[in-house]
């Protein structure tokens, strides 16, 4: 058996769309799943939509995911290299063999004559004619032009384009692993540009080249590129690598949330969330663009959630690793229609991932996403037991700013408005007792605390409930975190006592 081999293959124009995260993420599995190789490739041949920074953004990405290449522009392999704009060299000799066959030909229109054709054969029927069977022979190229004009056009160094010289009249059909048997009619397809004036291929003519020299066996994209199917399907039959073909899936679109389209970065900005896996910067335009990692998501919820985003795994069971998506992914279960983004949905993952994340494994992220907030902890094991108090409170990375800090410092803030309504001076009272007696507490423990705080309650006649919720805002500032007594136990005896006396002295 041949050895399975996908690819992704981004074009580095822009920030990292979550449908292109799946794509990746699908391909990446399908290959793992069959013991294979993911193979990342940049498709940088449109210069004119090149952006800087964009293919090393694409990489940091896929890196954050934990979707690692096999082969990539950073880690080649036998297929080197992983850029077309770097294999622009092998592209030209491919379009000359189409030529010599029969398959492709020279087209010197310039854009002029190209805008003329448009404008006289356009009808309220054909409103954008196209260079096709039905008009490549009123055009200038080397199936119109006898021989020697052609001869001396080239001579001359007429800038020329390379078209593909699609059939007319035939069905051109393929298998795709999602949708089946796809069926097109070659009259409804255009002459594809192959090669450009400047030389580069355009993707038609690189895609397939490089998925034959790169061995790919299974193409995953958008279903965006269902229309040029055909031309790549007629590609590799005149290239004669029909046999080499690899199996095409097209992957269904991410709706908007409510169904009506795909998913785009615009929708994200008005509904208030990310459409990137990681923020972008664009350096043409100055946009910032949130991504899913600075807005908290855990790479592991963000592949889960994706995962889930068009598959269906057969079992109830919602939350996956990356091994064990790699286990169970199968094609069978790709949906074939688009599947509508859902933030909460999104949002649930996250929160499910951060619960079940052992604190050690939070350690190193708590601490910078603390650190970026001005907390500095350098003890260990008392941030692990932090976080191990008040992960199931946080639904992003960031929330452990609020859920964590008056572990750190005294709230900033206090919710008088919640402790006026329990507030007299029989509770002030009781405080101030409190305060002395937590002086003579023999061990510091959450146990201690609570025993003396009841029995002190009980001498003041007053319910230890009505008491539970000072003493949280006074530690914590609001209505929230763990148990009140293992928060005094945690932040010790000198800062419990100080919270205490602040909020007394305020009240
Ligand atoms: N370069 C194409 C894109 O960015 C990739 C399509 C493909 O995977 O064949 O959409």
């Amino acid at each position: 058996m041949q050895r399975v081999r996908t690819r992704f293959a981004p074009s580095p124009t822009g920030g990292l769309h979550l449908g292109g995260v799946r794509t990746a993420l699908y391909s990446y599995l399908f290959a793992k799943r069959h013991g294979g190789d993911f193979v990342l490739r940049v498709e940088d041949t449109d210069q004119s939509r090149f952006v800087p920074g964009a293919e090393e953004y694409i990489m940091n990405c896929l890196a954050w995911c934990g979707i690692n290449p096999d082969e990539s522009p950073i880690h080649p392999g036998p297929y080197a290299p992983y850029r077309q704009s770097e294999r622009k060299e092998q592209y030209r000799s491919y379009a000359e063999q189409l030529i010599r066959d029969g398959f492709a030909y020279y087209a010197f229109d310039t854009s002029e004559e190209l805008e003329k054709m448009r404008e006289e054969l356009r009808t309220p029927n054909n409103p954008s004619p196209q260079y096709d069977h039905t008009t490549r022979m009123k055009m200038k190229n080397s199936l119109s032009l006898s021989v020697s004009e052609v001869k001396d056009l080239l001579d001359k160094q007429t800038p020329y384009v390379i078209r593909i010289n699609m059939p007319s009249n035939e069905i051109i059909s393929f298998q795709d692993m999602i949708r089946g048997e796809i069926k097109n009619d070659s009259n409804l397809v255009d002459d594809k540009v192959l090669l450009k004036a400047d030389g580069m291929p355009t993707y038609h003519l690189a895609v397939v080249v490089d998925d034959y020299l790169m061995k790919i066996t299974h193409a995953f994209r958008g279903e965006e590129w269902l229309p040029s199917a055909p031309v790549h399907i007629k590609l590799w039959e005149y290239l004669g690598w029909k046999e080499a073909m690899p199996e095409w899936a097209h992957l269904p679109l991410i709706l908007k949330p409510d169904g009506n389209g795909k998913l785009s970065k615009r929708d994200g900005d008005r509904l208030g969330f990310p459409v990137f896996a990681m923020d972008w910067h664009d350096p043409k335009t100055g946009e910032i663009n949130k991504g899913f990692k600075e807005m908290g998501f855990l790479p592991e919820a963000f592949i889960n959630m994706l995962a889930l985003l068009g598959w269906h795994s057969g079992e109830e069971k919602e939350i996956f690793t990356l091994a064990e998506l790699i286990q169970t992914f199968s094609m069978e279960r790709v949906h074939k229609g688009g599947a509508r983004f859902d933030f909460e949905k999104a949002k649930y993952f996250n929160h499910e991932w951060i619960k079940h994340s052992s604190p050690e494994k939070l350690l190193a992220q708590v601490r910078s996403t603390l650190s970026s907030a001005g907390i500095i902890c350098s003890d260990d094991l008392y941030l692990t037991e932090v976080i191990g108090l008040v992960k199931d409170r946080c639904t992003f990375m960031n929330d452990f700013m609020q859920q964590a800090s008056y572990f750190f410092h005294h709230p900033t803030t206090i919710d008088m408005e919640s402790l006026k309504a329990k507030w007299d001076d029989s509770k002030k009272a009781f405080f101030s007792a409190f305060v002395n007696h937590l002086e003579n507490l023999e061990t510091w423990s959450a146990e201690q605390i609570e025993t003396t705080f009841k029995i002190l309650a009980a001498e003041h006649n007053i319910k230890p409930g009505e008491l539970q919720l000072p003493f949280r805002l006074m530690l914590v500032g609001g209505k929230f975190g763990p148990a009140v007594f293992t928060i005094a136990a945690m932040i010790g005896r000198e800062a419990t006592q100080q919270r205490i006396q602040h909020v007394i002295s305020l009240s």
